[in-house]
């Protein structure tokens, strides 16, 4: 060996990390090398990846999600300036690829840190739409038009199971077990497509990559797993995910619009939204009598104390939506259905006439002085 490939170990920069899930650890020596002490650590760094003594993912999503508020942080004294499309863009762009780095590998962590990694994405929603604290999550996503990390986390082992079957991804990745090169001559068509479930002794083992992704990808439908390519199958997984958000949603700025989003949300000040979030015993308007629940549909379409402001709204839409009837029909026509529109627009209308549609209401909104900031 010459000079040149001699390993110099600088002792004084070196650590070293001893993995054990042992509750209680035997003593070791101290590590000496060179006659200097080598320092214990209880984690690492390796390429992005913090690896602990426990060989579990606390330390290293602690650390995603701690850069990932301090980014939040960033946005959120810049909501009030910002458009929502652009909070989401924010949260997606330098936050959620942080999320993104390594989560095939991570994967396995605990519910805890699971839901950890969550509460990113539901305080990133808050942000974007103003919705209030403890807005049901499913209700915020869908808003937003995201999937729960977790489901993301799965879309992007099943797209990297897909790549190592077809050999899209280096030789050392495709040729590591030989479950992809099983004999199946004798199998059905369903079961050709499907791949031999590798035994496991551990749970650590069985939640690990290859494991958890040969079920998902066995769970599969077999549209998915024949798919002839890359693009295809990525296509066929988002489509399973029914990923529904209008974009007009995000189209939009200001405090009106963020009421406008808290009704759709189903959380506002409304007495009933609150009631059903047992934030409130009443339920009822103050203002009519005879007990009226104070819903949506009461505060756009029914309610005593804005019937002039409504009549400005009524004349506002009826020109997008019908201008041939006159307002009293148009609000007698269906409330509810009405109220829905308001709310969340038609797919029978462009998203510009939506917008104007959206305009009307913010309009009521703010005349009506209900909600205060
Ligand atoms: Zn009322």
């Amino acid at each position: 060996m010459g000079p040149a490939m001699v390993c110099n170990i600088q002792c004084r920069k070196t650590e070293y990390l001893i993995i054990s899930k042992k509750k209680q650890i035997p003593h070791y020596p101290p590590l000496i090398l060179n006659n200097v002490n080598i320092k214990r650590v209880t984690c690492h760094k390796h390429l992005g990846l913090i690896l602990n003594d426990k060989l579990s993912w606390t330390d290293h999503i602690a650390d995603i999600c701690k850069k990932c508020h301090n980014k939040l942080n960033t946005i959120l004294r810049m909501r009030h300036i910002l458009p929502r499309l652009c909070i989401e863009k924010l949260y997606k762009t330098f936050v959620r690829s942080l999320l993104d780095y390594a989560d095939v590998i991570y994967d396995n962590c605990t519910s805890a840190d699971s839901a950890n990694i969550e509460h990113v994405q539901r305080r990133a929603c808050i942000i974007s739409t103003g919705a209030i604290r403890v807005t049901k999550h499913v209700t915020l996503l869908k808003e937003v038009g995201l999937e729960l990390l977790k489901t993301r986390r799965q879309v992007h082992r099943l797209t990297y199971l897909y790549k190592i079957k077809n050999h899209l991804v280096p030789d050392y990745l495709c040729n590591f077990h030989p479950l992809f090169h099983h004999n199946t001559e004798n199998y059905n068509l369903r079961r050709h497509a499907n791949l031999i479930p590798i035994r496991s002794r551990t749970v650590a083992y069985y939640n690990s990559f290859l494991l958890a992704t040969i079920r998902d990808w066995n769970s599969l439908s077999a549209e998915l797993i024949t798919a002839t390519s890359l693009a295809s199958f990525k296509r066929l997984l988002k489509k399973n995910l029914n990923l529904c958000s209008k974009k007009i949603y995000s189209r939009g700025h200001g405090y009106e619009k963020k009421i406008h989003t808290r009704l759709r949300l189903g959380l506002s000040a409304l007495n009933d939204h609150l009631y059903k979030y047992n934030l409130t015993l009443n339920r009822f308007c103050d203002f009519c009598p005879g007990n009226c629940i104070e819903n949506t549909e009461h505060y756009l379409i029914h309610c005593a104390r804005y019937t002039n402001y409504r009549i400005t709204l009524l004349l506002g839409i009826k020109n997008l939506l019908c201008p041939d009837i006159n307002i009293a029909m148009l609000r007698d026509l269906c409330p509810n259905y009405l109220s829905k529109i308001l709310i969340e627009g038609s797919d029978d209308l462009s998203d510009d006439t939506n917008l104007e549609l959206f305009e009307c209401v913010f309009r009521f909104i703010k005349s009506s002085n209900r909600f205060s900031r």
